[in-house]
């Protein structure tokens, strides 16, 4: 069994080639939950939303987020009312934001609200919330301190990162589902999702990081980073704010302390032996996944490392 940390987007296009090539029963995907806000009503999870989807079959590929075919009426009637509608969530997202809030409330976990989702929609990958604690990111900007959704979606990555806090991560402890699939997995690979705010949290969780660090199998990363900046979304500001190189030898950096493998982008190679002086081993290939058949080499690839690793 393999272990996956993941965020959204990337993560998902990721998984997309992963379960092509391993058994979808073999791969537990552990995704952020500090993207999660309450609103409208609902607990909304994007980050397993988007990788819930996507393993469906169902994700509106062009978006990258939400169900294709999707509409926004619920939304869209909010603004009659004078009522704040930043948050794009469709009618039908909606429907299984609500699912869970349902469960939520009547005492179920995020773990076993998502594993109920993941059966109706018939995914077979385990999609495991890091923590069933609430977490959520706060970025402080120039214009104030705001959810990660604001950040991103209402004032689309705009303002000034001043600061990043994890609000409630002190307490959050990784579910017995999540340290089950860190000791009983043969190996672990982090998505190419944001170092910061997606895989970031997951390692804060207690338990996680120090579970990674003293674990024998191989430990395997792929970058989010090609030819010095992310392929989508804000990877770059955060990591710029945090002081680190916008760049695979950054992603390495972040991750030295656990890291055996690094998938690095072909148009970095000459990084390479920098990362490997770090103690990380490295693989250079083409890491855009534009096409499924990208995504496949690309898994491959991570698995070839994981076994030289
Ligand atoms: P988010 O929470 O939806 O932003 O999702 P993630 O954190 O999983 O994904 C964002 C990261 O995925 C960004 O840093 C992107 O650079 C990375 N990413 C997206 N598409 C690709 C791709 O085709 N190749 C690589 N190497 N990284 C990608």
């Amino acid at each position: 069994m393999i272990a996956v940390l993941a965020g959204g987007v990337g993560a998902a296009r990721f998984l997309q080639g992963l379960v092509r090539v391993v058994d979808p029963k073999d791969i537990k995907v552990i995704v952020n939950t500090a993207d999660d806000i309450d609103i409208y009503g609902v607990h909304v999870s994007p980050d397993v939303d988007i990788v819930t989807y996507t393993l469906a079959g169902v994700v509106d590929e062009d978006r990258g987020w939400g169900i294709k075919g999707d509409t926004f009426n619920f939304v869209e009637s909010l603004a009659r009312f004078g009522l704040e509608n930043w948050f794009k969530l469709g009618d039908m997202d909606l429907a299984t934001c609500f699912y869970r809030t349902m469960l939520m409330k009547k005492g179920f976990s995020l773990t076993e609200a998502t594993h109920r989702i993941c059966r109706a929609l018939n995914v077979e990958v385990e999609i495991l919330p890091m923590t069933d604690h609430s977490v959520q990111t706060y970025v402080e900007t120039d214009i104030g301190v705001i959810h990660i959704q604001e950040y991103m979606v209402k004032y689309r990555c705009e303002p000034s990162i001043l600061g990043v806090e994890f609000k409630g991560i002190g307490e959050a402890e990784a579910t017995a589902e999540v340290l089950e699939a860190l000791e009983g997995c043969s190996g672990v690979i982090v998505c190419p999702s944001n170092p910061v705010i997606s895989i970031g949290p997951i390692l804060s969780v207690k338990g996680i990081r120090d579970k990674l660090r003293g674990a024998s199998y191989p430990k395997v990363a792929v970058t989010p980073i090609i030819a010095g900046a992310p392929v989508k979304g804000p990877a770059d500001k955060f990591m710029r704010f945090l002081g680190v190189e916008v760049s695979p030898y950054g992603v390495a950096w972040l991750y030295r302390d656990f890291l055996d493998g690094l998938v690095v982008d072909i148009r970095d190679s000459i990084q390479t032996v920098r990362i490997e002086k770090l103690g990380i081993k490295t693989l250079a290939t083409d890491t855009l996944m534009r096409s499924i058949e990208d995504k496949v080499r690309l898994a491959k690839a991570a698995l070839n490392l994981m076994e030289i690793s």
